[in-house]
Parts: structure tokens; sequence; C-alpha cells
């Protein structure tokens, strides 16, 4: 496969052969909690141009219309029918496969979960408030769980900083003072992740894994196994591949993923647009997610470099280049193809 940076020349033989353009979210649309440079101009003259806009997420911790409500918030107009993030896929995922209706599911993970399986018509529980629970051992040590959990969805565990005082003391362990002073003033709505033995072990993680080991035939999906995402624009935290690795060490067994890279939601996209694949354009930040899910189905892709450091790429140019489809620096090089990067 042939890869090459966007030009003036490809910009067009690319534009006009591609109907939809699928987008990631974190790292191409926003970093965290701030909009990418570009991006609402971009976004426009694509639509200007009758081209069909995807936005296909790994995180999972909003359910689509809080990701709709996000983007309006960041002042872009988009419907929740152009939103796949992987709390719609893991949902779907047990819609497609018939999930029994007196089956329950355990969610360790966000509420976008929680709504997106209400809204399948799925009984779920567990969520955030499982995760931040706080044990009594004497109380807990025997855990009775239930034995209708069909299904347990491991994905990142965040808890909401509605009460700053009990999460920067469980998370100051693991990070700089200074740092979640910054997290506290930009990344209020957005939550921390706390990821400790405690939790680990004692709540939410100890009762998916009794379930998952201990009833016959239960599930375990996985949103996605990113190794990191953004809370802020300011730095990476530890993704849900963290908790789905912990799941797998604690159950000795390996989940179904339904986020990308897996061609689960593809299936989707494909079926309600109604478009080819080859007239799709995967656009990402991530090569063993977002390219590997267009490449997986296909599509032609499109890398842009907000997260990939030039370093990264300079030194890894060619490969990456014989490896993965089309490649651009920045996605205001979609906007405008005089800014086009030279490599
Ligand atoms: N997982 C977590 C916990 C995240 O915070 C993010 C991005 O913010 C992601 C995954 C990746 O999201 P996306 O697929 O939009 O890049
Ligand atoms: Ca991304």
């Amino acid at each position: 496969m042939s890869s090459q940076p966007l030009s003036p020349n490809n910009f067009r033989d690319l534009f006009d052969s591609v109907e939809a353009f699928l987008f990631d979210c974190d790292g191409v649309i926003w970093k965290g909690d701030e909009l990418i440079h570009g991006v609402p101009e971009t976004l426009q003259m694509l639509r200007s141009k009758g081209k069909k806009l995807v936005f296909v997420t790994n995180n999972s911790w909003k359910s689509r219309s809080q990701y709709a409500q996000k983007f309006q918030s960041l002042g872009i107009s988009v419907s929740q029918d152009e939103i796949f993030s992987s709390s719609f896929a893991a949902a779907m995922y047990l819609k497609v496969n018939e999930f029994p209706s007196q089956n329950k599911v355990y969610v360790i993970g966000g509420e976008g979960i929680l709504e997106e399986l209400r809204l399948a018509g799925i009984t779920a529980f567990g969520g955030p408030d499982d995760a931040n629970k706080t044990i009594d051992l004497k109380q807990n040590w025997f855990v009775e769980h239930d034995k209708s959990v069909g299904a347990v969805v491991v994905a990142q565990i965040l808890i909401p900083l509605d009460d700053p005082v009990l999460n920067i003391n469980k998370v100051a362990g693991y990070l700089q003072r200074h740092f979640i002073e910054g997290i506290v003033d930009k990344g209020v709505n957005e939550g921390v992740a706390v990821v400790s033995y405690y939790d680990i072990s004692m709540s939410s993680n100890r009762y998916g894994t009794l379930c998952i080991r201990e009833n016959p035939g239960c599930l375990f999906i996985a949103t996605n196994r990113d190794a990191v995402g953004h809370m802020t624009a300011l730095q990476e935290w530890p993704g849900a591949g963290c908790m789905v690795a912990a799941i797998c060490g604690s159950t000795q067994k390996e989940p179904v993923v339904v986020g990308k890279p897996s061609t689960f939601m593809m299936e989707f996209l494909l079926k309600k647009f109604n478009v080819s694949c080859s007239k799709m354009c995967m656009v990402g930040d991530r090569l063993d997610t977002d390219i590997l899910f267009g490449q997986n189905a296909g599509c032609k892709t499109l890398l842009v470099l907000s997260v990939l450091d030039l370093s990264f790429f300079y030194q890894f140019g060619s490969s990456v280049a014989k490896l993965f489809g089309l490649s651009i620096h920045n996605l205001s090089s979609l906007s405008s193809t005089r800014r086009v990067h030279k490599f």
C-alpha cells in the first residue's frame, strides 16, 4: 500500500473520490477539552461540498447525546446520528447478538455506557458509583454476585470531580500536585482517572471478575484497549487498556473489543450511510486504532500528527509511510492546501 504526505494535487484526488469522512475525535477534532485549530472551517467546507461526516470515538465515557452536547459546546453542530462512540458500540454489540432480556450487564466504566445500554433496552448496573465505592472490608469480605449477569463491559474508570478534595487525595500518589491543580482548573466536567490496586481489587473489578469467572457463558466486552487518552489538552492519562488488562489478568480471558480498530462499528456505519468502503476516508491520530480501523475495512486513511510528535514521525517516517495510507501533518491542511507541511 502506498503512502504519501497530502499535497494540493493528491488532496484533489482524495477529495473527489471520498463520499464520507470518518473522523476520530480526540486528537483530531479536540484534544481533551480544547477544540483543535481549523476544525470548524474544515467540517463546514466538507459539508458544503456534500460530504457525509461521521465521528468515531473510542472514549466510552459519554453517550452519543452527551457527545452531541460536547460538539455543541465547542461551537460545532453535529447530529447524534453522526456519532459512533464505543459506549454505543458496546450496546449495539449486545443487541445484535440478541442478549437475553432476562440477563443483566455489569459495567466497569462510565455513565455513557449505562445510558446507551438503557436506550437499547438492556438492564445494566455498576458504572462510576461502583468504582468509587468505599468498601468496608469487615462487611464485604465475601461478595455475592448477581447470577443473571450475562455480560461485563469494561472501559475506562473516571470519577467526576464533584468532590475535588477526595479525588485529589486519591490521585495524589500518582501525579504531581501542580498537574492536578491544572486538571481541577481545566477539566472539572471531564473527571479524573483513578486506578489503584484498591479500586481494582475491592470494588467494580472484583465484582466484574466474579461474574466473568463464575457465571457460565458470561461475555467479557471491552469498549477499547487504548493505552492512553486525554482528559484535558494537558497530558495523557491511562486509557481503558489498563482496566481491560486488569480484568484479563484476573479472569485469564480475552475480551471481545467493540471499539476501534475492531470492524464492529464499521458494519453499522456501512449499513447506515450506504457508502462503500473505498469511498470512505478515516482521519485519525493513532496508527494502532484509527488508521488500522480504516485499513481493516479497506477505507482510505489520513493520519494527522497532533499526538505523534514530529521527531517520532521523522524517525519512522519512511516505514510509517509504507505501512499506512495517505498521511497529513494536521487537519488544517485539509481546509487550506497551501499550508501543507513539507517532510
Ligand atoms: N480513552 C480515553 C480514556 C480517552 O480519554 C480518550 C480520549 O480522550 C480515548 C480513549 C480516545 O478517544 P478517541 O478515539 O476519540 O481518540
Ligand atoms: Ca484519537
